[in-house]
């Protein structure tokens, strides 16, 4: 019985370009009282496994969390599957707009201590106590409600390029950050407004809608399935959009496009522009927003000093970054002194 996998990632792509098979990239989410997360782990592995599905999915004694990609053929059984197991029966599937066959390189099924690393280790609050569900339309009301306060629960670099007109978009580099800043601005409204949430695929708002309501907010609600479900409907149902820009995700596309306009700027020239890369220098690999000249002028880096390293023979760059950190392993959050237009 095999219970991990043994290719490797090259290995992987290669069979995966050979098959030539459409893949549905596949997102969802649960909370709910799991009692040995291990013996589900290895359930969910053999069967996944066997139906080729790839991705990376934590499970913790709070529930579970899956971003994968199945083969279209395989789709009806791995939901029959998923419908076999009691707490996932239902559960909503965020299927992504654009398909992309290589957005996962392998199966990993990890227990974890936590289905999200959100830094909050109160356990006073009762996280099954959420926030309303509203869907697309009703959440299309409820933001141009005067008495609504709407707030983005991603991070900066999320929502520098893309976010719901009118919300609050906190400056910050962590989901538990932004749960203090946002309580604290928001302390003397919390009997009298509606405060609506938002995120990417609905999961930090489960958490965050619970942790307030905890801290004394009347009336929470919480866009269902994030924007990626918004997305679907709006398009479904032909409801008006009212989402700007890109939708940052964590695969290697870095952002889906949802309107067309272009709310970010290159962070060395400031021209107009929404695309995300990480600086070419491996011992770098910071994240930030290049425009196409910037790209080329700057070798994919984001300053002077790292196109000089970057330009070193690869012997010489493992000369310099002996003995420091692997830095590249950081995901570095698009901060830098470098970045002049970074707001
Ligand atoms: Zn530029
Ligand atoms: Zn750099």
């Amino acid at each position: 019985m095999q219970l991990y996998n043994k290719l490797s990632a090259k290995e992987r792509a290669a069979l995966i370009e050979e098959a030539g098979k459409d893949r549905l990239t596949i997102s969802f989410y649960k909370y709910a009282h799991i009692g040995n997360p291990q013996i589900l782990r290895d359930h969910l592995f053999l069967t996944w496994n066997d139906l080729d599905v790839l991705g990376r999915i934590y499970v913790a004694t709070e529930g579970i969390n899956a971003q994968l990609s199945v083969p279209a053929e395989n789709f009806k059984t791995f939901k029959k599957h998923l419908d076999s197991i009691s707490f996932l029966k239902g559960v909503r599937l965020n299927i992504a707009i654009e398909q992309d066959n290589m957005s996962f390189l392998k199966l990993k099924v990890k227990v974890r201590n936590k289905i999200v690393a959100d830094g909050l280790n109160d356990k006073t609050f009762d996280v099954t106590n959420k926030g309303l569900h509203v869907k697309a339309e009703e959440f299309n009301e409820l933001i141009e409600d005067p008495n609504t306060i709407l707030v983005d629960m991603r991070n900066h670099y999320e929502s520098e390029i893309g976010h719901f007109k009118n919300a609050i978009t906190p400056d910050v580099d962590t989901f538990r950050d932004s749960l203090d800043i946002i309580e604290e601005n928001l302390a003397e409204h919390k009997e009298t407004k509606k405060l609506v949430m938002y995120c990417t695929g609905g999961i930090r708002c489960e958490k965050a809608s619970a942790y307030y309501k905890h801290k004394g907010f009347k009336n929470v609600y919480q866009l269902e399935g994030g924007i990626i479900e918004y997305t679907r409907q709006v398009r479904d149902k032909n409801l008006e959009n009212k989402f700007l820009g890109k939708n940052f995700v964590f695969d290697h596309r870095r952002g889906e496009r949802i309107s067309e306009d272009v709310i970010a700027q290159c962070h060395q020239c400031g021209a107009p522009c929404d695309t995300h890369t990480n600086c070419a220098n491996e011992a770098c690999h910071l994240l930030f927003i290049q425009c196409e000249e910037c790209k080329t002028k700057m070798d994919n880096c984001c300053s002077d000093h790292c196109k000089e390293v970057n330009a070193l023979p690869f012997e010489e760059q493992k000369k310099l970054r002996k003995g420091k950190k692997a830095s590249n392993k950081i995901f570095k959050k698009g901060r830098s002194e470098v970045l002049k237009f970074k707001r």
